[in-house]
């Protein structure tokens, strides 16, 4: 909160409003519920912050220590006049970047002469430095995930004969028995689907001989926060690609050895002071001197934190120098319409003394009995 404070105060901002999305449980452990019903915490640059919330879920709230005061408001009162009353005299408002319009628009009806900026100008650069923490929650989560992805390539996770949509069944129980609190995406892409990046797991039944991606995660709630009583966890994001048993299609090999060499030519780059940018080049020029170049379709990873995708971004054009403390993904992947794909994907931190990945699944092509 004091970081937050000092962030409002360098941009010159007098009040930072916070609703559903992550910045809210980031900051205070708490996470609104996506309803039509307005929950906004109210944090001015001096003074206290108070969270205005249904009555009916101010029992949810559990013990705000003196981090924040609690504003339940009740059925026939119009919240949005709550808010506008406890922003004093603020001119100048920053507002989470999920926050629904129709909050936004009643609250700008309520205090028409007020700047509106992103909270997320705030909240994204404090977000993307873990502290010890974080990164041992985001360690934690990993390991999970890692041990999901240790069974898919020793077999133990069925392919052949079951649909996508089963097999993605089937890692989501694996997720949740190895520690998460939900699950948020398992894509699981076979033969010519994984050609599509975030191709949503459906009815096409995995065939021996198959490159098969899967691209799992969810978050976990680290255990000091759950006796807290707060829901706020990290996330995880795996992506392995097998093969469902026979041998690999034709080309496939020398495509997942670029796509193995880029992901780990990209971990090693990710060093204190290293650009976004350069990050993304140091994969991205292996794919494109084994002549794929034009097959690597989307940016070479993201942050993670309480979100799944967040700062910094490992993307042409970002030329902030990585920092300790920065968490990301290093997902390269090859895309060959109508024939298959290969991604690799680990999640990574920068530290004092050199990148540092959590994830640690075996990257060999398995071609997987299973
Ligand atoms: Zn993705
Ligand atoms: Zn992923
Ligand atoms: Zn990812």
């Amino acid at each position: 909160m004091s970081a937050v404070r000092a962030a409002m105060a360098a941009a010159e901002v007098d009040v930072l409003l916070l609703s559903v999305g992550a910045d809210l449980p980031w900051l205070t452990g708490y996470e609104a519920m996506p309803l039509e019903r307005l929950t906004m915490l109210v944090v001015p640059v001096d003074g206290t912050a108070t969270l205005v919330v249904p009555e009916l879920e101010a029992p949810r709230v559990g013990d705000t220590g003196d981090l924040f005061k609690l504003r339940p408001w009740k059925e026939s009162e119009y919240p949005d006049s709550i808010v506008a009353g406890l922003m004093g005299a603020a001119r100048t408002v920053a507002i989470s970047d999920r926050t629904w319009a129709r909050f936004v628009l009643g609250l700008q009806a309520e205090r028409p002469g007020c700047r509106w900026v992103s909270g997320s100008v705030l909240t994204a650069p404090l977000r993307a430095v873990k502290d010890a923490d974080e990164v041992a929650a985001l360690y934690d989560a990993a390991r999970a995930a890692d041990r999901v992805a240790t069974q898919l390539l020793a077999g133990d996770v069925r392919l052949v004969g079951r649909t996508e949509a089963e097999v993605s069944a089937d890692i989501s129980r694996r997720l949740v028995a190895e520690g998460h609190d939900r699950v948020n995406f398992a894509i699981v892409a076979s033969g010519p689907n994984a050609a599509s990046p975030h191709h949503e797991a459906g009815t096409r039944v995995i065939e021996r001989g198959d490159p098969v991606v899967c691209d799992f995660g969810g978050t976990m709630v680290p255990i000091a926060e759950r006796e807290k009583g707060g829901s706020a966890g990290y996330c995880s994001d795996i992506t392995r690609t097998v093969v469902a048993g026979g041998s690999p299609p034709p080309g496939f090999a020398e495509i997942y050895a670029a796509v193995k060499e880029a992901q780990a030519k990209g971990v090693a780059a990710a060093t204190a002071g290293t650009p976004g940018a350069t990050v993304d080049a140091a994969s991205r020029r292996v794919i494109a001197d084994a002549g794929y170049g034009e097959f690597f379709i989307h940016r070479t990873g993201h942050g993670i934190g309480v979100e799944e995708h967040e700062e910094p971004y490992l993307v042409a054009g970002n030329e902030v120098p990585l920092q300790p403390g920065n968490a990301f993904s290093i997902e390269p992947g090859v895309y060959i319409t109508g024939l298959y794909g290969v991604r690799i994907e680990d999640i990574v931190v920068t530290t004092e003394d050199g990148p540092n990945a959590l994830n640690v699944a075996d990257h060999e092509l398995e071609v997987v009995e299973a």
